[in-house]
């Protein structure tokens, strides 16, 4: 297993710590996409295009620390496609980020729009530090000037950013004011998952949580895996994992495992999750929480449960624990959890494995959502987006459900072709500028 967050490196490390991962992510995605193209009979011309990321750009971030040093961070941001409209994508503050991650990142983009049938491109962007070692003024300020080297990426019609891992609602307040200091005139649209308050849409901070549910719904009614009483596991407890939990919950799963970056605690007879996600608030991580008992991090994925949700980083499920892995449906909360070699194992074992690019494709269709309202001036009630949020899910996992049918393949080439396809097709339509 892969583990991201191992380093207890201070802020002045982060250029060094910023070494790749031994599984590149973006090559796991072009191993995917490979397949798919080939399952479509993609032009092997427009196979090349689609492939490659369409723009990327690396900028240095000076920023003076609350000691009065000048650091320098390492930011990036990358388009993959913008065939459909404006790219689309978190950005993630975090240690291990490198360029082949955003890469990585801003293609499952492209494929998680596409898959959601919604009118975005795929971008991605991360700046490598340790958001955990650094004072909420240096985030600020590390914010802003990222913001500012970007000004000619970002904007409403081009590329509108949204958080990731390590950044926030807030992390978006302030790219949405630094932005719109540089343009004069306040430009809510440029950032999605805002606070309410400024430009934000009711129902965004659960929207991934709760398209993971409905996801993992589907898939159970499919395969016999009702979540009433489904023992679920879930790797990660922040804004996905943590969201994830209390929809399962409410919908009568028993949440017997959870973890995050500290450890990993269980229950067999079901977390009490509410008094949790308060414990949570209060003590900042999971371990220790009254009413469980310690975990080694590694059983988590392990564990003998109906659904696992990974929903913390890349490369977990691997072909060395894809083996000992328990779950009858694994839901990708994360974004590249599971790597290839693993998928073929699980597929060999029988564990359905719902994509990361379906799975949790709730958080960019509310981010459309907030866009649209943003862009219209009228908000909509929580009950109004979680109704649209519903009818999407359902219907773009009805689109793969379909696709994996008619040609036999797993949810993911299965999704990958979904998305291919629509992609392709728009590409052809406005035929290439020359
Ligand atoms: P977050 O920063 O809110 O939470 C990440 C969680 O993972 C934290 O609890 C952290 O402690 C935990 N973690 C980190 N390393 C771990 C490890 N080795 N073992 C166990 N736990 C570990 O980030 P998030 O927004 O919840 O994103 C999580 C994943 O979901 C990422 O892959 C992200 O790209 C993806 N995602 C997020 C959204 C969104 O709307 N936030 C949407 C789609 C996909």
């Amino acid at each position: 297993m892969t583990f991201r967050h191992e380093s207890t490196s201070g802020v002045l490390q982060h250029t060094a710590k910023g070494a790749a991962p031994a599984i590149n992510p973006f090559e796991e995605m072009a191993n995917r996409f490979d397949q798919a193209a080939r399952l479509l009979k993609l032009d092997p011309g427009l196979t090349k295009v689609l492939r490659e990321p369409i723009k990327e750009i690396k900028v240095a971030i000076p920023v003076v620390m609350d000691d009065g040093r000048i650091e320098l961070f390492i930011g990036y941001r990358v388009h993959h496609n913008i065939a459909r409209g404006p790219a689309k994508g978190g950005i993630r503050f975090d240690p291990h980020v490198s360029l082949d991650e955003v890469r990585a990142l801003a293609s499952w983009m492209t494929w998680k729009c596409a898959v959601m049938n919604i009118p975005f491109g795929g971008g991605k962007g991360g700046v490598i530090c340790d958001p955990l070692k650094l004072s909420r003024n240096e985030l600020e300020r590390i914010t802003r000037r990222y913001t500012a080297e970007l000004m000619d990426f970002f904007g409403p019609e081009k590329d509108v950013p949204a958080p990731d891992v390590g950044t926030d609602s807030q992390t978006m307040a302030w790219i949405m004011d630094t932005y719109s200091m540089h343009m004069r005139h306040t430009v809510t649209s440029v950032v999605t998952g805002k606070p309410v308050s400024i430009g934000g849409s009711a129902g965004r901070v659960e929207a991934t949580g709760r398209g993971v549910m409905i996801a993992a719904r589907e898939a159970g009614k499919a395969h016999g895996v009702p979540l009433k009483d489904a023992r679920v596991a879930i790797q990660g407890f922040g804004n996905v994992g943590s969201i994830s939990a209390k929809m399962f919950y409410m919908e009568g799963s028993k949440i017997i495992a959870v973890s995050d970056v500290n450890g990993a605690i269980q229950n067999k007879k079901g977390l009490d999750v509410p008094a949790l996600l308060e414990y949570m608030a209060k003590k900042k991580t999971v371990v220790g929480f009254p009413g469980s008992i310690p975990l080694d991090a590694d059983d988590l994925l392990t564990i003998d449960c109906d659904i696992l949700v990974p929903a913390a980083l890349e490369n977990q499920i691997t072909a060395e624990n894809a083996k000992d892995i328990k779950a009858k449906i694994v839901v990708e909360g994360a974004n590249g959890p599971t790597t290839h070699d693993a998928d073929e194992i699980l597929q060999k074992k029988g564990v359905i494995v719902i994509p990361d690019i379906l799975a949790n494709g709730g958080g960019v269709t509310v981010s459309y959502f907030e866009w649209v309202q943003d862009r219209m001036g009228f908000f909509w009630r929580e009950k109004e987006v979680n109704e649209r949020l519903e009818e999407m899910m359902v219907q773009s996992f009805g689109d793969v459900r379909d696709m994996a049918a008619a040609h036999k393949v797993s949810y993911r080439i299965a999704a990958y072709m979904v998305a291919i396809q629509r992609v392709a097709h728009d590409m052809q339509v406005r035929g290439l500028y020359a």
